[in-house]
């Protein structure tokens, strides 16, 4: 007989989680304003807001926090880091942010400027917002195929090719970059092919612009290309990661998802006259060149994390486990964003709650209805966190409306995933019963989804 799949990994220390009871949870939601990122985090029994800074460092990673070298110049924890980054991405300009939105700052203060115009896949909120505050356009260029959530298909994080060529034709005078996210978040942790990756570069080429990538899980990426893209299966992800980062000019990088950190970022690239330009931005911004907001123990920790999750059992125990709560909601007849992504599974809420009238939230609706069935918090990716259009002020009803359900690296067993799926296969068995979702009582002018305050319908 087979042996069945298990860990890469075995268990040296433990945190305790608590369940509550469902009145404690009406109460806690209550106070909340329905926003569960105003819950505190005890009040939570598994955690799937996201999986950005929420992994379980290594036993290596801790050892190396303790040999960290907090020098404010020159520290030797830096050279770790940039020498790991450099054997990984190729790339030999190395400036540490203290996280991926940081990055983005120091490097688009340098490279975006009023009325340029960025093209990509899905760019990440925060991407976007660095692009839009700068007064420039993001335009996605992201394949159709995304947009459908029942369509299978292996690399639904594509570019469009003619999509990105028609921008270049249009307003290459006005493009300072290109950007494209591994894996794309915003499409449902979905992958890019090395194949589409080489044809941006070829249309990059072609006309005389340089493509960055948006990094935060690029090991993953890796991981799809291996397991998914002929032509890969025999390589290692570090092979794989070279040759991906070989078709790019610079990164972004939030360490706190694929670096498996609590808090860090950096900026890396292979020309020099960028490296400079970023210079004059991360030393007033992050501090100096060397450290540029973390501290010397967490580069330490980093330059471990990024090795070890560019080792092909580590990502493939991650990924199972994504999959396996996939395969527990298909026995449920639960719609997803098919495949399973990389980082989480996005529930489509507005096939779940059919229902509830778009105006009224049903992603939000739903992540409220899980938390209160089973003191689980998933995180709304749909009408509330689109924002408001600019101009028009009218709510954005024009994409997917999902429950994202991010699943933290090395943290909780699939008997956690077990519950997960039972607890959302009840709400799902009395998702006929639901037909009144939320109503903005009070919402910030951007990134709402943070601070808004609601209050249930019916
Ligand atoms: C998380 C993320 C960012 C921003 O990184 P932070 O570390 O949260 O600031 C940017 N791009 C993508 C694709 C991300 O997932």
């Amino acid at each position: 007989m087979e042996l069945p799949f298990a860990e890469s990994w075995k268990i040296k220390m433990v945190e305790p989680i608590r369940k509550s009871t469902r009145e404690e949870r009406e109460q806690w939601l209550r106070d909340a304003h329905y926003n569960v990122f105003q819950l505190r985090a005890e009040h939570v029994y598994i955690d799937l807001l996201t999986d950005s800074g929420t992994g379980a460092m290594s036993d290596r990673q801790w050892a190396a926090m303790m040999t960290g070298d907090e020098s404010y110049a020159g520290a030797r924890s830096f050279f770790q880091l940039k020498d790991t980054v450099t054997r990984i991405t190729g790339f030999d300009y190395v400036i540490p942010t203290h996280q991926g939105r940081a990055a983005e700052n120091v490097l688009f203060s340098a490279l975006v400027k009023a009325g340029d115009i960025v093209p990509g896949n899905s760019h990440f909120d925060t991407t976007k917002g660095h692009i839009e505050s700068r007064k420039a356009t993001a335009l996605d260029c992201t394949v159709d195929e995304a947009k459908d959530t029942q369509l299978e298909v292996p690399f639904k994080g594509n570019v469009d090719p003619v999509k990105l060529e028609e921008a270049l034709k249009l307003a290459a005078d006005k493009i300072p970059f290109i950007i494209v996210t591994i894996t794309n978040n915003t499409a449902g942790g979905q992958p890019v092919s090395m194949e589409n990756l080489r044809r941006v570069r070829a249309i990059a080429d072609r006309y005389g612009k340089r493509v960055i990538f948006d990094s935060a899980r690029f090991a993953e990426n890796a991981y799809f290309i291996k397991t998914r893209e002929e032509g890969y299966a025999d390589k290692t992800i570090k092979e794989i990661c070279l040759e991906m980062f070989s078709m790019a000019d610079a990164m972004t990088m939030s360490a706190k998802k694929d670096g498996i950190v609590n808090m860090g970022g950096f900026i890396a690239t292979r020309h020099e006259d960028w490296f400079e330009a970023a210079k004059c931005f991360c030393i007033p911004f992050e501090g100096y060149l060397t450290y540029g907001g973390m501290n010397g123990r967490d580069m330490a920790a980093l330059a471990v994390g990024l090795d070890e999750n560019t080792e092909f059992d580590n990502l493939q125990t991650r990924i199972h486990q994504v999959e396996y709560l996939a395969k527990r909601l298909d026995e449920f007849g639960i719609p997803y964003q098919r495949p399973a992504g990389g980082h989480a599974i996005f529930v489509d809420a507005s096939k779940v709650l059919s229902k509830v009238p778009k105006e009224e939230f049903p992603a939000q609706t739903l992540t409220v209805e899980l938390y209160r069935e089973a003191g689980i918090r998933g995180c709304e990716i749909g009408y509330i966190l689109a924002d408001r259009d600019p101009v028009t002020r009218e709510n954005r009803f024009g994409g997917l409306d999902l429950l994202r359900l991010a699943i933290p690296r090395r943290v909780y067993t699939d008997n956690h995933m077990d519950v997960i799926a039972v607890a959302l296969k009840n709400v799902y068995d009395r998702r006929e019963t639901i037909t009144r979702g939320v109503k903005i009582v009070w919402e910030a002018e951007l990134m709402r989804h943070f601070t808004v305050q609601l209050e249930p319908l019916g």
